[in-house]
């Protein structure tokens, strides 16, 4: 498959506009919030802002990491904001978040890992907003163990960790992570008694035989929810898009995933982790 910067059909989007888009927009700037969305320059701001859902980006926006498919900044963070659990439990609030998503950067530098300031935003969150149910989408804790306990113990229903790609692939793609560090976490996470979720991005030049291999070690440590989506280059300087997935390979790998034990695949060239979570509180 050769590669291509031109984008196929499929993955046109139209751009975000519309009241509940400013809305949400507004709340996001005037409680000083980093957002997934705006960070990673998500296609589908239109659709889930305009429906009031955002995935919050706790610990700052400068990441100790450098994945290569990633647009958040790579640097030495010196941002610990002890208010921040308390913004974004207000804003979930304002927004009226049914569902809120809520993810961080990597805090490598930091010995907790950020665990407290992840506990203090879920708690608050279910404070101010008991009916509304959370998904974590937790950074890889480096085998800091109490660390990751402390982060998904504030009562959120869903717990996420990306695996991104398949193990091959982990050199060029998440330097600083380890295939069976992060399937351990997830191991870890179901052990503990979490709904427990990851996110896979195709294009980057992995096999079909990869991906179905990686099916096979998240059944075995646990994995309830996997999402699929296509891998978008965020600019010239990160990884290459090495392939457009097809529609109909999407829809083969959801089959296949259910097949071989995970409960549910979301699965499609727009998907993202954080795409049509609301859904994944009931599996
Ligand atoms: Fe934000 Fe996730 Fe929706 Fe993208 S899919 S706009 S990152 S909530
Ligand atoms: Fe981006 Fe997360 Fe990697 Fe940091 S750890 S560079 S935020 S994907």
């Amino acid at each position: 498959p050769g590669s291509s910067t031109r984008k196929p059909e499929w993955l046109r989007v139209k751009l975000p506009t519309g009241p509940e888009y400013r809305n949400v927009r507004q709340v996001v700037d005037e409680y000083k919030l980093h957002t997934i969305c705006q960070s990673g320059n998500c296609p589908n701001m239109g659709e889930c802002w305009g429906a009031g859902t955002a995935t919050f980006m706790i610990l700052g926006n400068v990441c100790t990491r450098s994945c290569t498919f990633c647009a958040v900044a790579t640097g030495r963070p010196n941002e610990y904001d002890a208010d921040e659990p308390r913004r974004v439990a207000e804003a979930i609030k304002i927004m009226g978040v049914k569902h809120a998503v809520i993810t961080s950067v990597n805090r490598d530098e930091l010995k907790d890992r950020g665990a407290e300031i992840w506990y203090d935003t879920v708690r608050l969150t279910k404070e101010l907003s008991p009916s509304t149910t959370i998904e974590t989408l937790i950074p890889d804790t480096k085998g800091n163990w109490p660390a990751l306990e402390r982060m998904i113990s504030a009562g959120q229903e869903v717990v996420s960790h990306n695996m991104e790609t398949v193990e091959r692939l982990y050199r060029p793609v998440r330097p600083q992570a380890k295939y069976s560090r992060s399937l351990e976490q997830i191991q870890r996470t179901k052990a503990f008694g979490k709904r427990t979720k990851t996110g896979i991005m195709l294009g980057l030049g992995e096999t079909q035989e990869e991906v179905f291999k990686a099916m096979d070690d998240l059944v075995e440590n646990g994995l309830d929810i996997l999402t699929l989506g296509q891998y978008l280059q965020p600019t010239k300087m990160h990884h290459e898009v090495i392939e457009w997935i097809h529609p109909d390979t999407f829809a083969m790998y959801k089959e296949e995933g259910e097949k071989r034990g995970i409960k549910y695949v979301e699965a499609g060239p727009l998907v993202r982790s954080s795409y049509h979570a609301e859904r994944h509180v009931h599996v």
